[in-house]
């Protein structure tokens, strides 16, 4: 056997990007919370080539000051937490500090930032984690981050990608449903210089549900406005007269974030059970607001999983908030569209 040595920070990087650099999708995915975490109000998402070529989020947040750009693609390095303790009350949707340096240690990137007490903005380059150089520019206040050439130096996991069309789709999936956990932020996205998306960010969920999937479900919908110890469930729900075939429709939201809980789709189909045919699922779009201590988001590096101190508790508050606004469904005409 050969000496036991510790690696290198890049082979660290890039063996560690793995965890939350999967495809194009999960590139999104962390750069768009990178921008909502940063306060802003409007984002344009743009890819070429399903994101493999090109991938580019500018926002209107808080930027990044210029001495501080090196250090955000370090890899732990966060403005969100200070600490273990942090962790219990994390109310942002990134702490980890690994989204930036994973994305440059697999791609090309070029960061354009600007914060508001800064006269200039700067750009700032590194390719596989390698620094290629900082410059002084005029840009709005903001944030621009462009990656390209996804997995250039990782021919491997280049393999892995599918075709352009389907990494397209993956992306498209995320930024729809970002887009649909924050009614406040208007998102735009483009998909090789075609408009593919806009949401208004106007804070009204009913409009956002308008834009994304049209009529027949807006007309159909149930609202959803539920107080109880410790959580908050608002949003809307479809009439069983438009259940849909594949738990997709299936949209909630903790706390801002988009998460998938097996407790949560077990509530709303326990909730809808005596209206609905087996195999067949709902359209949802709720929101909960929980007590952040009484969730754990730090199961998985890509915080698609929850924990809840009680999940039980938070079970048959779904099933009651959802059941609550089925029971009085029949006082709404149901309507339906042959379009
Ligand atoms: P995390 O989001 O977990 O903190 P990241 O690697 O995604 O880690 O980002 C590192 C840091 O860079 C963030 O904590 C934040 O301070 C800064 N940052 C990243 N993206 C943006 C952005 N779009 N606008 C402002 N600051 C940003
Ligand atoms: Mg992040």
């Amino acid at each position: 056997m050969a000496m036991i040595s510790i690696l290198d920070q890049a082979t660290i990087n890039k063996i560690a990007a793995g965890e939350v650099i999967e495809r194009p999708a999960s590139v999104v995915k962390e750069l768009l919370e990178n921008a909502i975490d940063a306060q802003s109000t409007a984002v344009t998402v743009e890819i070429r080539d399903g994101g493999c070529s090109l991938i580019r989020i500018t926002d209107n947040g808080c930027g990044i000051p210029r001495d501080q750009i090196p250090t955000a693609f370090l890899r732990h390095a966060t403005s969100k937490i200070r600490s273990a303790d942090d962790l219990s009350t994390v109310a942002s949707l990134g702490f980890r500090g690994e989204a930036l340096a994973s994305i440059a240690a697999v791609s090309q990137v070029e960061l354009i930032s600007k914060t508001a007490d800064s006269f200039t903005g700067t750009r700032y380059q590194i390719e596989g984690g390698i620094e290629r150089g900082t410059e002084e520019v005029g840009t709005p206040e903001g944030t621009t981050i462009i990656a390209r050439n996804l997995f250039f130096n990782t021919p491997v996991r280049k393999k892995f990608l599918k075709t352009p069309m389907t990494e397209g789709t993956h992306v498209a999936a995320v930024v729809e449903k970002i887009a649909l956990s924050h009614p406040d932020i208007s998102i735009r996205f483009i998909q090789n210089n075609q408009n593919k998306l806009y949401t208004s960010g106007n804070s009204n969920l009913k409009d956002l549900i308008y834009t994304v999937f049209g009529r027949e479900i807006t007309s159909n919908l149930l609202q959803v406005d539920a107080v109880y110890e410790g959580i908050y469930i608002t949003g809307y729900i479809g009439k069983p007269v438009i259940a849909r075939s594949n738990r997709n429709y299936e949209n909630y939201f903790v706390n801002g974030r988009y998460v998938r809980s097996n407790l949560i789709s077990k509530g709303i189909e326990e909730a809808y059970k005596p209206f609905m045919m087996q195999h067949k699922y709902p359209f949802t779009m709720l929101h909960f607001s929980i007590e952040p201590e009484t969730l754990d988001v730090n199961v998985h590096p890509t915080k698609m999983e929850l924990r809840f101190s009680d999940g039980e508790y938070v079970f048959k508050r779904t099933v009651e908030a959802v059941g609550e606004a089925l029971a009085h469904r029949e006082l709404i005409p149901e309507v339906v569209l042959d379009e």
